[in-house]
């Protein structure tokens, strides 16, 4: 059998080794349209940008883990048409066969519109080794950079540029940070952080547009007023790859849609990681999470060799800024309210309950919490909330 992959990044990785590991003796040919071997995203926004890490230490294998295994990687050339019903894809000039394909393709950055100056040279995004070795220069004390976005991303860019001593200002259009994600007493928590950093956060606040002609210079706000700026970050979500599916004729629901085995609607033509959205308690949900892309394309290397197994996610995500390690487990949709509970030191966790279900928390340097939590939500247990709140409670013993 004759397997594809789409997409060399976090999910097809863990797909092709999986592959190998369950025993799949047949060709896997791996093809990713950026240079590098597949690497891991979440140190581009933290050590990686902050040049604590070089890029040998980004790489998911070590680099001869591919030929070792008989994985063909193909790197630096898209595959640019696919064909379900002959099982053919197109790359550069080449037709490739598949039996099996997994479409891997990831998500891209929403960029601003070049009417709004989104084109002019010193706009950045934080998607890919390249776009964050493009802005390192610009990273150095005393340069004044506007991030345009307070989500995970665009606030973990904000505790680099602290830390190396830059002017740091994020834009948020909405009433708070992180409030797409998170509940308000994290956003609260991480708007203290970075307040304390010195970096400016300004709420409610949306860009009228980008400055300057050759090169941007500031940017005007919706309120009018005009703040200077050498570059610029953004981080406004991502929108997931869909176009080669998309014009094979496959069904997409927020990203490429399937079933919870991880199927498409095109015979043998699978999907995983940021790009796919699957079943989930009776919608559909599409998550932006290594967790998610490991697990879900780990369950189809299974599904690829038969097993008929569904995929249930447990989501999980962290972010580092400052001091601050954020750990998340659970999905917070629905949650009517927050438990806060002290831990050691500086460690605090907030608890997203629905009546007295458990959802989701966000722990702050608390990994017991974490940890805890995250078995609590896996095993669908949700503890009185007051045993939560009292600092006395010892949560291990929740798990009993
Ligand atoms: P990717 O890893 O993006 O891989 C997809 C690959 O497919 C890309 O290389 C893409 O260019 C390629 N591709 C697309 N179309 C084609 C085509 N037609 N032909 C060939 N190749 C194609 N998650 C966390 O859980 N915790 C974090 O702290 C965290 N931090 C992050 C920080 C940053 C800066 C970023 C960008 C992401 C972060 N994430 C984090 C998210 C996490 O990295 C992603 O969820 C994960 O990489 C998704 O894996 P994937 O394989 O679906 O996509």
């Amino acid at each position: 059998m004759q397997v594809i992959i789409v997409g060399a990044g976090q999910a097809g990785a863990a797909l092709a080794a999986k592959l190998r590991a369950l025993g799949h003796q047949g060709p896997i040919t791996m093809i990713g349209d950026e240079p590098s071997p597949p690497y891991q995203r979440p140190p581009l926004s933290k050590a990686y940008l902050l040049g604590e890490m070089d890029a040998e230490r980004l790489w998911l294998r070590a680099p001869d883990f591919w030929a070792d295994q008989n994985i063909t990687l193909k790197l630096g050339t898209p595959v640019t048409s696919l064909d379900t019903v002959s099982q053919t894809v197109t790359v550069g000039d080449e037709t490739l066969p598949y039996d099996a394909l997994a479409l891997t393709t990831g998500s891209t950055p929403r960029r601003l519109p070049a009417a709004i100056g989104g084109q002019l040279p010193g706009v950045y995004t934080v998607r890919t080794l390249a776009d964050v070795d493009a802005m390192r220069a610009e990273f150095t004390a005393g340069r004044r950079v506007v991030i345009v976005g307070g989500g995970y991303i665009g606030l973990e860019a904000a505790a680099v540029g602290a830390k190396l001593g830059l002017d740091v200002t994020v834009l948020e259009m909405a009433p708070r940070i992180l409030q797409r994600v998170a509940s308000p007493e994290t956003s609260t928590y991480f708007r203290d952080l970075h307040a304390s950093h010195g970096v400016k956060i300004m709420e409610s606040t949306g860009l009228d547009r980008l400055l300057g002609e050759t090169r941007v210079t500031g940017a005007r706000l919706s309120d009018g007023r005009e703040i200077p700026a050498d570059f610029i970050i953004v981080g406004v979500g991502i929108t997931p790859n869909t176009g080669i599916a998309e014009a094979a004729g496959i069904a997409l629901d927020n990203g490429i849609a399937t079933d919870a085995k991880g199927r498409t609607s095109a015979a043998n033509v699978w999907s995983a990681g940021d790009c796919a959205s699957f079943p989930w308690k009776g919608g559909r949900l599409r998550l932006e999470a290594v967790g998610n892309a490991i697990d879900q394309a780990e369950v189809v290397a299974e599904n690829i060799m038969g097993a008929g197994k569904d995929y249930i996610a447990a989501p999980w995500f962290w972010s580092d800024q400052y001091d601050c390690k954020l750990q998340i487990a659970g999905l917070n949709t629905g949650y009517d309210r927050i438990i806060t509970r002290k831990g050691e030191g500086e460690a605090v966790s907030f608890w997203y309950y629905h009546g007295n279900t458990l959802l989701a928390l966000d722990a702050m340097n608390d990994a017991r919490a974490y940890m805890v939590g995250k078995r609590l939500i896996e095993t669908g247990k949700s503890p009185d909330p007051t045993a939560i709140a009292d600092p006395a409670t010892n949560l291990k013993a929740l798990l009993k």
